[in-house]
């Protein structure tokens, strides 16, 4: 019989070759085990065959490259439970930082607020979640990540407008924040990445040839959408800082903890 602690040995012992396997192995075997990691330390139940099988089946997609996330179907994004799947991309670590900012800006205040190419839903709901006093839509063209962020939004209680929209062409209205993490990788890098990057949606990453395409397209038409007073804050790649305060004519580049572009930061001052 298999118990709960060696069946993470096992898993360890597999999958050793990947970056950060201890964690990975532990999120996997809670995952697949339905226990919390104290559990499966400490629990001497018995793990059945099949439980055991689909283990190290699942397993094996992750050697294969296949990103944990979509193995278990979830992930943690500011300190909340999301749910991923295929088709969407998974929600990053350096998200978070576009997401604190728009918080702290937005505080208690009831401000309307905007995240385009939402994805998962994890910049707007996390927004939401912590300013309850915000009113938040999400848009996006993908109808995958329409149906995932209506998922997360009900999971997290969250009251927000989700509009299917190609970028701002099916909005209306105008927004106090603007957030947005739009696709920015140059398209000839995607193949370069690793391959845990490739089983994630081109749709959601592919930037065009310079990876700035949809940059421009929010440049022409931002202003429109943004109330006076407003701020929009972007993500973006990690060298494109300088190409897009030019893009913009202006924008303050804001850094990540590892000195990284991350985020341009634009007001609209005037009308
Ligand atoms: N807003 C979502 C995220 O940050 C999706 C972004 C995208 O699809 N480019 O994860």
């Amino acid at each position: 019989m298999y118990k709960p602690l060696s069946c993470l040995l096992t898993v360890k012992n597999k999958i050793k070759s990947l970056p950060n396997y201890e964690n990975q192995a532990m999120w996997l075997c809670c995952s697949v085990l339905n226990m919390d990691s104290a559990h499966l330390l400490m629990n001497d139940m018995d793990i059945s065959d099949e439980q055991y099988n689909c283990l190290m089946e699942k397993t094996n997609l992750l050697i294969s490259g296949y990103p944990l996330q979509y193995i278990t179907g979830d992930t943690q994004f500011m300190g909340l439970d999301f749910n991923v799947k295929e088709n969407v991309l998974i929600p990053r670590n350096d998200t978070e930082i576009i997401t604190e900012l728009a918080i702290k800006h937005i505080g208690g205040k009831p401000l309307d607020v905007l995240d385009l190419c939402c994805g998962s839903g994890c910049i707007g709901l996390s927004i939401k979640y912590y300013c309850p006093n915000s009113s938040v839509t999400l848009a996006d063209i993908s109808c995958d990540a329409l149906e995932l962020a209506a998922q997360n939004a009900k999971h997290l209680a969250a009251d927000v407008n989700i509009i299917k929209s190609d970028m701002f062409n099916s909005l209306s209205g105008a927004f106090d924040v603007i957030v947005s993490n739009p696709p920015y990788i140059p398209r000839a890098v995607i193949p370069t990445l690793s391959k845990q990057v490739n089983y994630e949606p081109k749709l959601a990453l592919d930037g065009g040839n310079d990876g700035l395409d949809y940059y421009r397209k929010i440049k022409n038409d931002y202003r429109r959408f943004l109330k006076k007073g407003g701020i929009m804050l972007l993500e973006t790649g990690h060298n494109q800082g300088g190409e897009l305060i030019r893009i913009f004519d202006g924008g303050a580049v804001i850094k990540d903890y590892k000195g990284n572009d991350r985020i341009l930061k634009l007001e609209k001052k005037y009308v």
